[in-house]
């Protein structure tokens, strides 16, 4: 079987990989990019999160949702470490359960897929511009143009893969390609929109917080108060706004809903209301003297603590002593209610994955459509995102291998 694969990422490769394993089956990889894979090397800050072996359902949204668990309770995390341990890959799974490869560099993950599809059946074309792609009696026809020289080339496949990816990240040479080329033969599109992505937020509610970490239970509400999400882990202060996995992890909520937002984040789970105002009281006590902007010392960074102090309205060098008990009140509630009003994403171009793409309900649990048989598609041009901490790589991986074992299993058994 002759079998086109559009796109070498992550989904592309494992793809190809897969489905070389049957050598009756002849592949050609097209990358518009001048190296395969480049945006599994920025994965994980350089480390490369593959997977996490914390899986659950509720990790994976959007109308693939269902069919990613499906797929995954057969290719999981277990399945894929074993499958790069296979191929030569050790790894490491962080207490918490996302995986890494032991060299602590996502060139090791590139690496050892790059060399594994190092195959007599396999044909990478890289720098293909221009790609078409259209149905014929018995297959598809593909048109592109490739290398400096820009030449025409014309293949013709039995099987079709659509690897594309989503739009996320622009500077890694996302597209929305694979989106066009589906929709061509007939695929629905669900909007999409960033996630996994930074938070800006009201400047002045971040005002000398850059940089510091502080872990909270945070909820996204709506102006009227109505919570649209809630998450626990740590905060990530930057200059514009809010980051960190617990951030990362509600942005598509954020960017899925166009109503004004703010979150109220609780910066002392630990302590009840009760107790925060127990803290103060104890504080005055203890020394009436001090100042207000070391309130919190011993509770918060430095900077935190100013910033509470600040927000209800307390002067820093007035002497806890002077405090009345409407300041305490606001300051207990500051603390368990911070608020960081006017809260959107960042767009695209910083984003790690796109919320939306092709409809996944169109596609059978071998992700072949069924609008088009012999096509096929994989990883995050369809309509499934995960969670941050290696779920969308597992989705990439798991999508890649369904739909190349298929292809494997077409050609050995017919
Ligand atoms: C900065 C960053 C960090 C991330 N970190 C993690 C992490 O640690 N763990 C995790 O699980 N997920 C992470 N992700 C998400 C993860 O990288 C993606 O979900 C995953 O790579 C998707 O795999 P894919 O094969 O669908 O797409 P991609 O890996 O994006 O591959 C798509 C390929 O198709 C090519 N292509 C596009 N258009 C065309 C065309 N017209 N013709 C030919 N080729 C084309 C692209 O150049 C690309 O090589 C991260 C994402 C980013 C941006």
């Amino acid at each position: 079987m002759k079998i086109g694969i559009i796109g070498a990422g992550a989904s592309g490769l494992m793809t190809a990989i897969c489905a070389a394993a049957s050598e009756k089956n002849e592949i050609f990889l097209f990358e518009r990019q001048d190296r395969v894979g480049r945006k599994i090397l920025s994965t994980g800050n350089g480390r490369c999160n593959l997977t996490n072996t914390n899986m659950d359902a509720d990790r994976y949204h959007g109308t693939g949702a269902g069919l990613a668990w499906r797929l995954i309770s057969k290719f999981g995390p277990a399945e894929t470490l074993a499958f790069f341990r296979e191929l030569g890959l050790i790894t490491v799974v962080e207490p918490g359960g996302r995986a890494y490869p032991f060299s602590d560099k996502a060139n090791s993950v590139l690496d050892i897929l790059r060399s594994a599809a190092d195959r007599k059946n396999i044909h990478m074309l890289t720098g293909v511009r221009d790609i078409k792609i259209g149905k014929t009696k018995n297959g598809f026809s593909v048109s592109c143009k490739c290398g400096e020289e820009n030449s025409v080339h014309r293949e013709t496949f039995d099987r079709i893969v659509i690897c594309c990816g989503s739009e996320a990240s622009p500077k890694l040479g996302a597209t929305k390609d694979g989106y066009e080329l589906l929709k061509s033969f007939g695929h629905k599109f669900i909007e999409t929109h960033p996630a996994l992505v930074r938070l800006k937020c009201n400047r002045e509610d971040i005002k000398g917080l850059k940089g510091i970490r502080q872990d909270a239970d945070i909820s996204l509400c709506c102006k009227n108060g109505t919570v649209i999400a809630q998450n626990s882990g740590e905060i990530q202060f930057t200059d514009t706004g809010l980051s960190g996995p617990c951030i990362f992890d509600i942005s598509g909520s954020v960017s899925a809903d166009k109503r004004p937002k703010y979150i109220k984040a609780d910066l002392m789970p630990l302590l009840t209301g009760d107790e925060v105002r127990e803290y103060i009281r104890n504080k005055v006590t203890g020394n009436p003297a001090a100042p207000a902007k070391e309130l919190f010392t011993g509770m918060f960074h430095s900077r935190i603590g100013m910033a509470v102090v600040q927000k209800s309205e307390v002067s820093p060098e007035m002497s806890v002593g002077r405090l009345t008990g409407k300041d305490t009140e606001k300051l207990v509630r500051t603390v368990k209610e911070y608020i960081f009003r006017d809260v959107t994403t960042e767009d695209f171009r910083e984003a790690q994955v796109a919320a939306g793409g092709i409809d996944a309900r169109d596609f059978t649990d071998s992700l072949e459509s069924r609008l088009c048989p012999g096509l096929y598609a994989a990883g995050e041009v369809l309509d499934v995102d995960g969670d941050c901490g290696g779920y969308n790589l597992q989705w990439a991986w798991t999508s890649g291998y369904t739909v190349g074992s298929a292809l494997k299993d077409l050609a050995e058994n017919g």
